[in-house]
């Protein structure tokens, strides 16, 4: 976040809580450069989120520690997660045999900043292994393919409810989305129009399909 985002914060903060945000003008100025310098890295959204958990569990006033800490612990958990393989073959900009090309650590970059920020999910080992050994993939699904999907998932067993993909009847493993609600997108909560690749892998495995 910079430093409007800080002073939005701030002002967010003073409707909670009248202990934190500075009254002096010059010591407002470099409360705001100093959280500015200490969040840097933190999303203002997350920001937000962190000094609203600080107020449900403490009666201190919230510092920029409450929230970096909270931040820290994020990040280490969705880079955990993370298994870091890469496929510069799906960046159309990226050449394959430039491995330490500018374009490749650009996107293996954005790649991991994304999870960082929480932008992606991160790319979990399940994720990965349930496609392993599938031989058609979504993008070339051919109409032999889709009538054999047809045969598997018939309409019939399809859950009652909002039409949808039938894994929708299943918890998404990615997003933790109950059965039958849509997936969302993790750190903003949006609805998307598709299904995380885990969910649509939980459903495989429950209902016995072989990927
Ligand atoms: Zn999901």
């Amino acid at each position: 976040m910079d430093t409007n985002d800080v002073i939005r914060l701030l002002g967010e903060i003073s409707l909670v809580d009248d202990r934190v945000v500075k009254t002096d003008t010059a010591e407002q100025r470099a409360q705001v450069h100093m959280w500015a310098a200490a969040l840097r890295d933190v999303p203002l959204d997350f920001a937000g989120e962190a000094v609203g958990r600080h107020y449900a569990g403490s009666a201190w006033p919230v510092m920029p520690k409450d929230i970096t800490a909270r931040w820290r612990d994020t990040v280490r958990e969705r880079m955990s997660r993370q298994v870091g393989t890469f496929e510069p073959a799906h960046h159309p900009d990226v050449d394959p045999d430039d491995q330490y090309g500018n374009a490749y650590v650009a996107a293996l970059r954005a790649g991991r900043s994304a999870v960082m920020t929480g932008a992606d999910a991160p790319r979990e080992l399940r994720e990965l292994v349930g496609r392993v050994g599938r031989t058609v993939e979504r993008a070339e699904a051919t109409e032999g393919y889709l009538a054999a999907k047809a045969a598997l998932f018939p309409k019939a067993d399809k859950p009652a409810g909002p039409a949808g993909p039938p894994e929708l009847a299943v918890e998404c493993p990615a997003c933790e989305a109950g059965p039958n609600r849509p997936c969302q997108s993790v750190q903003r909560g949006r609805v998307l129009s598709g299904t995380h690749g885990s969910r649509r892998d939980a459903y495989a495995a429950q209902h016995g399909v072989v990927a």
